[in-house]
């Protein structure tokens, strides 16, 4: 009995340790998908944060603010490039303190208020030793989940255009404010005049009240003036482009001003060649040729010429000009001329009856045809404002 038994077991034994056996197997195996699996997540994982860094670092690459990051130690930890090209940093600023790297007292102030209030918004800062560049910063702080500390970031904007806009736009106003001021207070002061008694006598009453006329007229015309800049600057201003001959556009505006000529005893001509096409809105380019021409009237020589002339400069640009043999403009002026409200002689400007805008609307109306103007001018020998326009065939 008790071998039988005893075989039994042994039978038994062998089944268990052969079940034991391959449990073991399975379960290996299952630790090894387990392994593998987790190995698989670790590697997506990590893809996927790559994937999410390769996009940051783009975003930052491609900002056009210039972006700092400080670590909790106040130690630069990341720049991008545009903060590089914004202070000029000419090597690798990461490891520096905010001061050792950019050298500005306000910056390190900024981050330090960050650490205290959280957060520093608008904060407006001219940068040294590049005249007049004008910067904002923007900063925040931020804790990174791992870490006790916070760290900084820093976007900075680039603000020079915008207050180089600003203050354009004040000179402009202050300008126009003063120009408008001028002949009211004439007109006011000879309508007080007027009714004090002067009107008493006709004689004296005609005279001041063509003085008054003339002062209406000026202010007529600077708000004409006005209008077509702030049109033209607007882009509100739809050039109706056709092919021109420009001989007959001159044409007409030598006609227009003769009567004007032959006050100041000035001859015109029009030495336009009959086969020049330009590409032109009429309505503008006569607006053009007439602030020239007049001009030329104006401020040339008294019984002097004024000469109207053109060639084909390239294959695509047609030049034109028109020439007087006044006085000229002096060289310093010769940029400025075309300013608005610039004007080389401003008593013989008001008097002529000048707004100082009449050049600057000939530069627009020409650019905005695709052209430019330049002012040939040698003092004592008359002066030629040259312009381009593209040809009209
Ligand atoms: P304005 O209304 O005063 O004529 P413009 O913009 O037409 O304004 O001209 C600006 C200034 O340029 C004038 O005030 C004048 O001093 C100068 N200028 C323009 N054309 C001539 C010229 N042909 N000869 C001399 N000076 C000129």
């Amino acid at each position: 009995m008790w071998p039988i038994l005893f075989l039994l077991a042994l039978a038994a034994g062998g089944t268990l340790a052969a079940w034991f056996a391959q449990r073991e197997r399975a379960v290996r195996a299952r630790l090894r998908e387990t392994e593998i699996a987790l190995a698989d997540l670790k590697t997506s994982r990590h893809l996927i944060l790559t994937e999410e860094q390769t996009k940051q670092q783009t975003v930052f690459n491609s900002m056009v603010e210039g972006l700092l990051i400080l670590d909790e130690d106040g130690r630069i930890q990341f720049v991008n490039p545009t903060l590089g090209i914004l202070f000029g940093l000419q090597h690798d600023i990461r490891g520096q303190t905010l001061l050792e790297a950019l050298r500005l007292h306000e910056l390190q102030e900024v981050a330090q208020r960050v650490l205290i209030e959280g957060r520093v918004t608008g904060f407006e800062f001219a940068l040294p030793g590049t005249g007049s560049r004008v910067l904002q910063v923007n900063a925040a702080s931020f804790r990174d989940p791992d870490r006790a500390h916070a760290g900084i970031i820093l976007v900075f904007h680039d603000l020079t255009r915008v207050k180089q806009l600003e203050n354009l736009r004040k000179d402009f106003v202050a300008n126009v404010s003063h120009e408008l001021r001028t002949p009211l207070s004439l007109i006011k002061g000879y309508v007080e005049t007027l009714l004090d008694g002067a009107k008493d006598d006709p004689e004296v009453a005609t005279r001041f009240l063509h003085t008054i006329e003339k002062h209406a007229d000026r202010l007529t015309f600077l708000i004409e003036d006005l209008l077509t800049i702030s049109q033209i600057e607007s882009g509100q201003v739809v050039l109706n482009l056709q092919p021109l001959p420009l001989r007959d556009q001159a044409e007409q505006v030598v006609n227009d001003l003769t009567s004007r000529a032959l006050e100041r005893k000035v001859n015109l001509h029009n030495d336009v060649p009959a086969d020049l096409i330009v590409r032109a809105d009429g309505d503008r380019l006569q607006q053009v040729l007439f602030n020239l021409v007049d001009n030329a009237i104006k401020y040339g020589r008294a019984g002097g010429n004024v000469r109207l002339g053109a060639r084909r400069l390239d294959a695509k640009r047609v030049e034109g000009w028109v020439a007087d043999d006044g006085p000229g403009i002096p060289a310093d002026a010769g940029e400025r001329v075309f300013e608005r409200f610039y004007r080389v002689d401003r008593a013989r400007s008001r008097e002529a009856g000048g707004t100082g805008l009449g050049l600057s609307i000939v530069k627009h109306i020409i650019q905005s045809h695709g052209g430019e103007v330049r002012l040939q001018s040698e003092p004592g020998k008359g002066a030629t404002f040259f312009y381009t326009l593209l040809v009209g065939h």
